[in-house]
């Protein structure tokens, strides 16, 4: 087998993945997820969630309505991002 596929060179893969983002439905509606990692985190910001800080160099995620553009975007610690998940309502047990 030739090999046609030159999968070797792939100079922009390290770029490609850090803005890896996926779609999930909420109690509110679809939102956009995207999972900040340490050395993306370069600010302070307020968890709605628990409504406390998020240092920089905290892994957490950004989320935001999917019909919104993006402009509402929440800072979430991603243990209080998945316990918002758990909490909707006639989700329990
Ligand atoms: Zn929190």
């Amino acid at each position: 087998m030739p090999r046609k596929n030159r999968r070797l060179r792939e100079p922009d893969r390290r770029r490609s993945t850090p803005m890896e983002r996926h779609l999930v439905d909420g109690p509110d509606g679809r939102y956009q997820v995207r999972r900040i990692t340490a050395s993306g985190a370069e600010k302070t910001y307020r968890c709605p969630g628990c409504d406390h800080v998020i240092r920089p160099g905290t892994p957490h995620v950004v989320a935001w309505p999917d019909d919104g553009g993006g402009d509402d975007r929440r800072h979430w610690h991603t243990g209080c991002w998945n316990a918002r998940d758990r909490r909707r309502p006639g989700h329990y047990r």
